[in-house]
């Protein structure tokens, strides 16, 4: 029964006002319990903001509801994640199902204990059925226990459920995972994924039900972990309620649990969930596994210290363990990308700014779990924030360096999983160290929710050759561990319980990909000669040595992008001359005097940040200060660079490639560097100099400097996002930010055109020259060098040999005229001699 008039709720304890919106956890501040007002107390009583009835009360008193007379319902939840406190510091005096009076005492509670043992003290007040409120104007922020603090609609919510529609379906029982049972959080995860659903839904434990979209009723139910539940609903989606509510359920409804058996089948026929989930590859592949959900650990932290001393020898303690578990994991993966990775997050624990803070914070009487713990989150959110995929990327990394530090400071062990066969890791992101401690031997693919395809898990999987698909809806978390899955990475889909059929034609399929790439493989020394005996250079995209020295071993016939900034990254101080030259002069030797070395200089920015040049934030790091624009703008940086390089001037036909070029005067200046260069070394010639086309404006200029310049190579995964003006790691446009999108294709067509006209030749080192689709097209348009990911290479060797030049030119022609990227990769589906899928690019 509602009525229309306002009722009014009396602030519940005295303390400072706080918007729901700064209260330091998701589950509040996104309203996901419902909204309402957030207090910081400077009371001890929690008294009654409306007379009513007590609907919930947790067993361990931190959380209690009052339900008016006109159905409005009110819940209190003292401090954050204080049901860990099971109860201490608590007292009821209120009972559940008693009458309570507006401003009636209902729980007392220690806030010195709770301030010391929980996350915060921050206490809730929410309007959970959800009426429409105002806040009542105050004279400050400040509030009194019993001072009108809401004035509450009425009138448009509070309907109970459980309308009877049609028959009532009932899962089986469940056994729940939660180590604390529902209580708020997972409550209001559980709730918020019932409201999604065209149904009537109860929770019921033994004779006690509750509407499941009711976060009060759920708690109320009190449950615990090991309870006994089942989930019934009535109505047009009751079926696909039952189904992804029980998944979700045992899944833990947001909270790392243990891993749980294959869900018992809910009586409902259709699948909730869709069969199939969108993402975009990350590694290419096709397998068949079972789902493994990885979550990430929640460690609790207390906020005051026990002395200065004390706490920073606990931070250098673990400083020094992170440091040693990290020089381990380096020698146990050496050479790989796992190594360069732990010895990134070496770097981190050094890092000066970090320790700093932390410090500062210790001084200040914080724990050292507390200090680390808030200097790590807080860095990592300024990354993420920064608006550039690849410092959310460092983000990420900070996380698992932080999450690694404080696990040791905490005394928490690494939690050891046990992976089944065939298992595909379900994750909202995967940390290296996560993946360090699994067994690789029994992961089938990755799939994660976050990353790009430049993230941690999607270079492991590469480096693996295993496929993984990211940029998931992050419904694929609520899949139960055990669900029979079909990853198809290549097409960007993971299908839940797919039909024998479908897992049969893929491992066809996979197995003729096999036969082929032994076949390249075989075939790799060979030179890429067309079938009318048109020769093209198939060389490596490279960032080390191992690189270079496993190009060579696949057929590479030479390094067309040496990846120089991979030298300069992840550290505190630039790499000194000595150690530049001894990497260039490596790989020189490594490719002898008869092989052409390109080797790019600093490519880096607000994209890429480099600690020791410090930048200003930029709003679109892709438009600022990248690249050549960097370096001239720091010559220092430039000229030291220049000198390294031409340490191994004589010993290979060595190149020198500027990124980023945009102006004409930006190639000018550097060239006069670079003779000046060369002179004061009294080197007898300057190596060849040219630019990367990468910037539309250098595309369509390219008649200007191509009179300037010793080379092009066309940097397509640049060139695309600027041409589509589509960021190149934005996961919702992956699939469109093709570079065989007309447009891209016509300025390689110009490129192409001016340099020849001036007798110089044109490379592409984008991601397009590793795509075997794309191959005849680059021939027919006439680039002269195509510059690979190294495991492509025989691959890429293998398919310029099956095509014949003057088709390519006529399908090149073709393919400028389509009208979308669609198009063309029909087009040359069509024409493919082999008419298989795509190779899918590697390095995007
Ligand atoms: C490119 O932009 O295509 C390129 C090869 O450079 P990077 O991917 O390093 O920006
Ligand atoms: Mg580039």
């Amino acid at each position: 029964m509602n009525t229309t008039q306002p009722l009014q709720l009396l602030a519940p304890l005295s303390g400072v006002l706080m918007p729901l919106d700064n209260v330091p956890d998701p589950v509040f501040s996104n309203r996901v319990v419902g909204d309402g007002i957030c207090i910081d107390p400077t009371s001890q009583t929690l008294c009654a903001p409306l007379s009513g009835v007590v609907g919930t009360l947790q067993d361990s008193a931190h959380a209690v509801s009052v339900t008016g007379d006109n159905g409005v319902q009110v819940l209190m939840h003292i401090g954050l994640d204080t049901v860990n406190l099971a109860g201490k510091g608590f007292t009821s005096r209120v009972e559940i199902g008693q009458r309570v009076e507006v401003g009636q005492p209902l729980i007392d509670f220690d806030a010195d204990y709770i301030a010391l043992h929980a996350r915060s003290l921050l206490t809730l007040m929410l309007v959970v059925t959800g009426e429409d409120f105002i806040l009542i104007p105050a004279q400050s922020s400040c509030v009194e226990s019993g001072q009108p603090l809401l004035q509450v609609s009425q009138g448009t919510q509070g309907q109970d459920a459980q309308a009877q529609q049609g028959s009532v379906l009932f899962s089986k029982a469940l056994i729940l995972p939660n180590d604390s049972g529902l209580h708020a959080r997972p409550a209001a995860v559980f709730a918020q994924a019932a409201k999604g659903f065209d149904a009537d839904i109860c929770l019921h434990k033994q004779q006690a039900s509750a509407n499941a979209k009711s976060v009060v009723a759920i708690m109320a139910l009190q449950t615990g972990q090991g309870d006994s539940l089942q989930i019934s609903a009535a109505g047009p989606q009751a079926e696909q309620a039952l189904e992804a509510l029980t998944q979700l359920l045992l899944a833990g409804c947001g909270e790392s649990v243990r891993a749980q058996p294959t869900p018992e089948v809910p009586m409902c026929v259709e699948p909730a969930t869709p069969d199939r989930w969108q993402g975009v590859c990350a590694s290419p592949g096709s397998v068949s596994g079972v789902v493994v959900q990885i979550a990430t650990q929640t460690l609790e932290v207390q906020e005051p210290g026990a002395g200065i001393e004390t706490e920073q020898a606990l931070l250098d303690q673990a400083l020094n363990q992170a440091n040693q578990a990290l020089k381990a994991l380096q020698s146990e993966s050496a050479g790989s990308v796992q190594a360069q990775i732990f010895s990134a997050h070496q770097e981190l624990l050094e890092d000066p700014t970090l320790l700093e803070q932390a410090r500062n914070l210790i001084v200040e009487g914080k724990s050292a779990a507390f200090a680390w713990k808030t200097t790590t989150e807080t860095t990592a959110r300024q990354f993420q924030q920064s608006g550039s995929a690849l410092l959310a990327e460092r983000a990420m990394d900070l996380s698992d360096v932080g999450h690694r530090v404080l696990k040791l400071i905490l005394g928490v062990r690494d939690h050891v999983w046990d992976l089944p066969e065939q298992a595909i890791l379900v994750a909202a992101q995967l940390t290296p160290s996560q993946t360090a401690n699994l067994d690789t031997s029994r992961i089938a693919g990755f799939v994660t929710v976050g990353g790009g395809a430049t993230s941690h898990v999607a270079i492991l999987a590469r480096a693996l050759g295993l496929p993984s698909l990211c940029g998931v809806p992050e419904q694929v978390l609520t899949l139960a561990n055990g669900t029979p899955v079909l990853l198809d990475a290549d097409s960007g889909e993971l299908h839940l319980n797919p039909d024998p059929m479908r897992i049969e034609q893929l491992q066809a399929s996979r197995d003729r990909q096999l036969r082929r790439q032994r076949r390249d493989l075989e075939q790799s020394a060979l030179a890429a000669r067309t079938l009318d005996g048109h020769r093209v250079e198939v060389s490596a995209n490279v960032g080390s040595l191992q690189d270079v020295e496993q190009a060579m071993t696949l057929g590479g016939e030479g390094v067309g992008l040496l990846r120089s900034e991979l030298l300069y990254l992840d550290r505190a101080h630039p790499p000194g001359h000595d150690e530049q030259a001894a990497l260039y002069s490596a790989v020189a030797r490594a490719l002898g005097a008869e092989r052409n070395l390109v080797v790019r200089t600093l490519d880096v920015g607000g994209d890429k940040p480099l600690a020791y040049v410090p930048m200003a934030r930029e709003a679109n790091p892709f438009l600022g200060m990248r690249g050549i624009r960097l370096c001239l703008e720091r010559p220092q940086l430039l000229r030291e660079q220049f000198r390294a390089i031409l340490a191994c001037s004589g010993m290979t036909r060595l190149h020198i490639m500027l990124p980023m070029v945009t102006q004409l005067s930006e190639l000018r200046v550097a060239r006069q560097m670079l003779d000046e260069e060369v002179r004061n070394l009294g080197l007898p010639q300057t190596p060849k100099l040219g630019i990367m086309i990468e910037v539309p404006a250098a595309a369509l200029m390219a008649d200007l400097f191509a009179p300037e310049v010793d080379f092009f190579s066309i940097g397509t995964n640049d060139l695309t996002q600027y041409t589509l003006a589509m960021d190149r790691d934005h996961p919702r446009l992956a699939s469109q930010a093709d570079g065989l999108h007309p447009s891209v294709l016509r300025l390689i067509a110009r490129t192409v055109e001016a340099a020849h006209a001036h007798g110089k030749w044109v490379g592409v080192c984008g991601a397009l020259a590793s795509e075997t689709l794309a191959v005849p097209v680059l021939l027919g348009l006439g680039v002269d060098e195509l510059s690979v990911s190294v495991p492509l290479i025989p691959a890429i060797k293998a398919c310029v040999r099956e095509w014949d030049l003057r088709e390519c030119r006529t399908l090149a022609q073709q393919a400028l005229g389509q009208e979308s990227a669609e198009q063309v990769r029909d087009l040359l589906r069509i024409h493919s001699p082999t008419a298989s899928p795509a190779t899918l690019a590697m390095e995007h």
